[in-house]
This record gives C-alpha cells, sequence and structure tokens, in this order.
C-alpha cells in the first residue's frame, strides 16, 4: 500500500550564525500515522533537525538555507514557530522544558494555548488517563521526578492536539523502567489517537522498540535508512548504535 506522506525533509541544509554548517543536505520522509526515528551520535543534528522542521532554529540564529519542508501538502520551512504549531506539529524539547514554577495543570493549560474550542476539559482528563500520576501530584511541577516532568512534556504536547509530535530524546536521564513505561504509552497515543511521531533518540534500541521506520544520520546527513528490523539487524548498527548484541 502506498503510504501519504505527512512530512517530508527534502535536502536541507541547516547554517547557525550564518557560518556554521551543521545539516548536509538532509532528507527524510515522515509517514502519516507512524513512528520513525532519527538516531545518530551526539553532535550529529538530530536536534537541528527537529528544530529546523518546528521553527525554533531562528531562536537559535539557526537558518535553512537550501533545501525543503513540506508538512501535510504545504511548505514550512521559514514559518514562524507558533504558526507551525497551529498547522499541527508540537516539539517535545529536550530536557523536558516545563515551567517549574507551575502546577501540572497549568503547564497542560499552556500546551492548548493556540485553542479555543470547549474541550480542552476533556483532553485535559485524557492526560490524565495516560498518566495517572500526574493528576496525583499537584504541587509545583519544578517537584516532579524527571519521569514525571517527562510525562507532563508529552502530556502538554497532546494538549495542542497535534497531528505531529517530535520528541527529543524522551529517555534522557530516565532509568531503563521508566524508557520502558513512557515509550510504551508513546506507542499507545501513537495507536489510539493517530498522532504522527518523529522520534529523536540516543538509545537506539528502545526507539526502534516502538517505530516502524528508523533513520541514522553522521555529521549532517542520513547515511542509513530502513524499517525498524532492517536496522535492528544491520551490522554497523548493531556494533555502533546497539552496543555490539
Ligand atoms: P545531541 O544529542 O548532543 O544534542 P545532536 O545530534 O542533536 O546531538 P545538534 O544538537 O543538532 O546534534 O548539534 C549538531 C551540531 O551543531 C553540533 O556540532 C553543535 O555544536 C552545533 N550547534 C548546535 N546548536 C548550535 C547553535 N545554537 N549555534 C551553533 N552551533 C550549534
Amino acid at each position: 500500500p502506498t503510504l501519504q506522506l505527512l512530512l517530508s525533509v527534502k535536502n536541507i541544509e541547516v547554517v547557525y550564525d550564518d557560518v556554521i554548517l551543521v545539516l548536509r543536505g538532509l532528507s527524510l520522509d515522515v509517514p502519516q500515522g507512524a513512528i520513525v526515528a532519527l538516531l545518530g551520535a551526539n553532535g550529529a543534528g538530530k536536534s537541528t533537525t527537529l528544530k529546523a522542521i518546528s521553527g525554533l532554529l531562528k531562536t537559535e540564529d539557526g537558518e535553512v538555507t537550501r533545501g525543503e519542508i513540506n508538512f501535510n501538502g504545504e511548505r514550512i520551512d521559514g514559518i514562524d514557530p507558533y504558526k507551525i504549531v497551529r498547522r499541527g506539529i508540537f516539539q517535545v524539547m529536550e530536557g523536558r522544558r516545563i515551567i517549574s514554577d507551575m502546577t501540572s495543570l497549568e503547564n497542560l493549560r499552556l500546551g492548548a494555548f493556540t485553542r479555543n474550542d470547549n474541550q480542552i476539559g476533556a483532553d485535559i482528563e485524557m492526560v490524565y488517563n495516560y498518566f495517572p500520576r500526574l493528576k496525583e501530584r499537584t504541587g509545583l511541577a519544578g517537584y516532579l521526578s524527571g519521569g514525571e516532568q517527562q510525562m507532563l512534556a508529552i502530556g502538554r504536547a497532546l494538549m495542542a492536539r497535534p497531528k505531529m509530535i517530535l520528541m527529543d530524546e524522551p529517555s534522557m536521564g530516565l532509568s531503563p523502567l521508566l524508557v520502558k513505561e513512557v515509550f510504551s504509552i508513546i506507542k499507545q497515543i501513537n495507536r489510539d489517537l493517530g498522532v504522527t511521531i518523529l522520534l529523536v533518540e540516543q538509545n537506539a534500541r528502545a526507539a526502534l522498540s516502538v517505530a516502524s521506520h528508523g533513520y541514522i544520520m553522521e555529521q549532517g546527513k542520513v547515511v542509513l535508512d530502513g524499517t525498524a528490523d532492517e536496522l535492528r539487524d544491520n551490522e554497523d548498527v548493531k556494533e555502533f548504535y546497539l552496543g555490539g548484541a
């Protein structure tokens, strides 16, 4: 069956501060409804790729200087971040970036900033269904554990009712048990709500356990891509990204 592409990044080049070339002709496709993993070593350019898509590159003096990014049939490179949120893309930042001196509930409401419908309360209940612990912790979000903050960041993304969520290292700082839990909920959210997910991870094993397809980046471009099964069976991937096992 032919898969409909929701996101298509074509041959982009990204430059920081007018001089530092970080992405050198990067292309990737994300089909509607899929979970796709973007893997690679530190500094390969994974976070930069997500920021190029979400428009957040601009806030760091970065720019897409070549190529194009298409989402839902429209070009989005160069557009302001809040407009990209309106089009249906929400990024869960690395390090989570929840607002620590607000409660969980207030953080969740923030995720709905582009909405003016009357389903916001119902969606908060939906988020609490996925992450019951968030409902129990009524204090300031800064006092939540690392895992709970990650859950809150994902919950806040859901509050935007996005077509697509970009996740930057959801496993970061979590115990192996929590990584399992968070990834299982990511999979569940994808299945239940049909939200398309592009997942940046250093933890290739966890990412490939939920993704259907993966891309491997080195020095600003894709060097390998395939189905999750193909990548797991690939000797180089085993050696360099799956710890030799
Ligand atoms: P990590 O997992 O460490 O975040 P990554 O694959 O996500 O790695 P990026 O964060 O995208 O990689 O960084 C890619 C390259 O771009 C690195 O060499 C980094 O030093 C550089 N870089 C990132 N952000 C900026 C910035 N704001 N200004 C200049 N250079 C930057």
